[in-house]
Order: structure tokens, then C-alpha cells, then sequence
């Protein structure tokens, strides 16, 4: 099936069970057993059934198979947010006195919560380059547990050289874990690259309407083989789990990376997504190929038309043929098309603010990937934490503003646009 299909129909079959045309919201805590044995063989996977919500629930099972197959992955398991799922795909492979590779480019929680808060508990970082990883194999050591980017970055709108960390990722049997939330699993699936395992926030562009938190991580066919290959680096998944009566991951017929999660960091963590906001997901992914398409489009649009406005000085926008990442995003994305986020310089700090409160279209906002814009002022918000040198690391000048392009009519974006820079 092709991608808009799988948005509509994966994963569920109206044929069997509860045989609706809208999948239900199973809104249970627990599962009611059929008799001892039915319990044990659960509890063995022997069977495969659900026992307890933090562990499966079907209404998330239906999206995690649907996000599996738009993903072009083997398996996928959704988590209460896009936060929780970086933080479980990095321990499932990680503990104390590991390190991870971490790209330059990131989302701010990311970085916080893999500079900082695992640190606490012995993993480390060390960052690389993402737009040539010129500076990735060099770092590589036997403790490097993972290489972690975003395929294309918030805040920073940069495009990773997804094929060239993929490629030093193989040679040195190094997990590589892809952040696809901005440019979604219509516009770009990073297995088909070669990445290992994809996570998203789903609160962003595949929910769209701002309505519920979420994350999930995907995984690709294969990495039983990869751990087996791997396996001094990877011991988690070829030794017994002590924590669950000695199961050997790699012995089990499941994709193993997600099967651990489940069994182990969910189990233990339990940091799961409520079948509310599964069901909600179930929604909105159905119009997420057409909805990334209009973003894109519009997106580029107003690119141009700040481009073309002699208030702006430079315009970041990966789908504008004057950024350094046009034909990264022409390679990777779908059609050339680069989601809905935009950046751009104006005169000085004043102006920046001035633009920020005369926009009355646009929200001011700290997300993105909802179907109304919004418009932020980094310096002053998200990034107000940073020192001077780590916002200029971070491509973030006093003078840049952040647009999420919506599913408005890009019109009246721009003229909204045109009267704030006034
Ligand atoms: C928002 C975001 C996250 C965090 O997701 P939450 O669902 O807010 O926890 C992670 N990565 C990227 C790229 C994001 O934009």
C-alpha cells in the first residue's frame, strides 16, 4: 500500500473485531483473561494479547501499526510524548559510563534532557557536526551506544547528511536514532536511508491540531540481526534479561528494539500514551499526507515573499533555492517539499519584538505543526536560557523569528506579515 492509503486504513480491519469503521477508544485500564493458562501465556508471549494499559492497549495498537507501515518500519510503540521516546530509545541501548553522539542541531529539549539529565545517571554526550558529520567517526569509541539527529532540526531548520551518518553509523556497528518529527513520515522515512530507529513527537505535525502530546518510536526490519553482529556493544539484546525471566530479545521473533522497551522501560518507567490521545492520533495521521503538503507549499510561498521584503535581511527555509539546504531537502523529502517552518533576520532586537506584537494572524506560540501559525521571537523564549556563545551555536540570533506556517490561506499569512514588518 501506498502512504496515504496506510494513513486511512493501516493497522485496522473492519472486517474483525469490533468491526466498527471508526477504530474505538479502548479507554480500559486492564484486560480481563479467559481463564489461568490464557494469563501465563501472556505473560510468556506465548500469546499475544494485552494485559495492562501501561503496557498495550488496541486503540495504540492500531496506531502504532499504522505509524509502523507509514514509516516503513518493522514495529512501532507509542510513549506519553515526543521527550519520553528520545529518552527510551537512548536507554534501551545506554547506561551508566556509556556515551551517545549527539548532533549540533537539535530540538532544546533534547539537548537538555541529553546533556543534562542523563548525565545524571552516567550517560554522556559529545556533540557532532550533522550537516557533513565530518567530525562523527572520529568520536566513535567502544562505549558510543548511539548516534542521535533530527532528520530536519527544530529550531535551527538544518538538514542533516542523513546518508553519510548512516553510512559511518554501518561501518562502526552504531545504533543511529532519527528525530522525523518536522518533517514528518509523509514528507521523509529515514529507514528507507538506512536509519535504525525513527522517533517522532506526534504532538507536532502529526497530530496538527495542537490537541494531544504523544511520541513514538519506530524501528527498522532486522536489528536481531544487527544486535547479534553487534553484540558486545549490544549485550542487553543477546544476554537473558534478568528482569524478565531471562528472555534472550534476540530469541524472540518480534522486532526486538520496541519488544524491549515495552517489556523493560515501559514496564518500569511507565511514561505510556493514554488511549484517548491514540485515538485522537488515529484522526489526525489520516490527513497528514495532505496536510504536510499544504503546509509546504505555503510555507514556501511566504519564504518567498520575505525573501522579496527589503525589512528582512536572510530568510532560512530549506525549500528556497538560496539555502545551504535545497538540495538536501530536494534528495530526501518527498517532492522536494520542506515542511512548515520558517526563519528570518530583521534589523535588530527592537524590530524582532515589534514584529512579533503587531502579527495578529499568527499566535505567539512556543510549538509547531499546528493547522493555525505561529509565529516566536527564540531569544527572547524558548532560548532565553542560553548564554550568548551557545544561542550562536545554536543559529540563533537576538534579530531571528520563527514562523509554524498553518493551513491558512497563505494570503492573508503574508499580508499579515507585510503589516507587521511595516
Ligand atoms: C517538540 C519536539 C520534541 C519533544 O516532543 P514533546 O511531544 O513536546 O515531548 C522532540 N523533538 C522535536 C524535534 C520536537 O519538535
Amino acid at each position: 500500500m501506498r502512504k496515504e492509503t496506510i494513513a486511512v486504513h493501516g493497522g485496522y480491519n473492519n472486517k474483525e473485531g469490533w468491526g466498527t469503521m471508526n477504530v474505538p477508544v479502548a479507554q480500559t485500564t486492564a484486560y480481563a483473561f479467559r481463564d489461568a493458562e490464557h494469563a501465563a501465556n501472556l505473560f510468556a508471549l506465548k500469546e499475544l494479547g494485552s494485559i495492562y494499559s501501561r503496557l498495550t492497549n488496541p486503540t495504540t495498537d492500531v496506531l502504532e501499526q499504522r505509524f509502523a507501515q507509514l514509516e516503513g518500519g518493522a514495529a512501532a510503540i507509542c510513549v506519553a510524548s515526543g521527550q519520553s521516546a528520545i529518552f527510551y530509545a537512548v536507554a534501551n541501548v545506554a547506561e551508566a559510563g556509556d556515551n551517545v553522539l549527539i548532533s549540533d542541531k537539535l530540538y532544546g529539549g533534547a539537548v537538555t534532557l541529553l546533556t543534562y539529565t542523563l548525565k545524571r545517571f552516567g550517560i554522556s554526550t559529545k556533540v557532532f557536526k550533522s550537516a557533513d558529520a565530518s567530525d562523527l567517526e572520529e568520536q566513535i569509541d567502544e562505549n558510543t551506544k548511539a548516534i542521535f539527529f533530527e532528520s530536519l532540526s527544530n529550531p535551527q531548520i538544518a538538514i542533516a547528511d542523513v546518508e553519510k551518518i548512516v553510512e559511518i553509523a554501518k561501518r562502526n556497528g552504531v545504533l543511529t536514532i532519527c528525530d522525523n518529527t518536522v518533517a514528518s513520515a509523509a514528507l521523509f522515512n529515514p529507514i528507507k536511508w538506512g536509519v535504525d530507529v525513527v522517533v517522532h513527537s506526534t504532538s507536532k505535525y502529526t497530530n496538527g491540531q495542537g490537541s494531544a502530546i504523544g511520541g513514538i518510536i519506530v524501528e527498522r526490519d532486522g536489528l536481531a540481526e544487527f544486535f547479534k553482529e553487534n553484540s558486545k556493544r549490544y549485550y542487553h539484546f543477546v544476554e537473558p534479561d534478568v528482569s524478565y525471566h531471562g528472555l534472550v530479545y534476540v530469541d524472540v521473533p518480534l522486532p526486538n528494539f520496541c519488544l524491549r522497551i515495552r517489556l523493560n522501560l515501559l514496564r518500569d518507567i511507565g511514561a505510556c500514551q493514554s488511549p484517548h490521545n491514540s485515538w485522537l492520533l488515529l484522526q489526525t495521521i489520516e490527513t497528514l499526507g495532505i496536510r504536510m503538503e499544504k503546509h509546504s507549499n505555503s510555507a514556501l510561498t511566504v519564504a518567498k515573499f520575505l525573501e522579496a521584503n527589503p525589512k528582512v535581511k536572510s530568510v532560512n527555509y530549506p525549500g528556497l533555492e538560496s539555502s545551504p539546504y535545497y538540495e538536501k531537502a530536494q534528495k530526501y523529502f518527498k517532492d522536494g517539499k520542506a515542511s512548515g517552518l520558517i526563519s528570518f533576520e530583521v534589523a535588530d532586537f527592537e524590530t524582532a519584538k515589534k514584529v512579533i506584537d503587531s502579527a495578529k494572524l499568527f499566535s505567539v506560540v512556543v510549538n509547531i505543526g499546528d493547522s493555525k501559525s505561529l509565529i516566536v521571537h527564540p531569544a527572547s523564549t524558548t532560548h532565553s536560557q542560553m548564554t550568548e556563545s551557545e544561542l550562536k551555536d545554536a543559529g540563533i540570533n537576538p534579530t531571528t523569528i520563527r514562523l509554524s506556517i498553518g493551513l491558512e490561506d497563505p494570503q492573508d499569512l503574508i499580508e499579515d506579515l507585510e503589516q507587521a514588518l511595516s
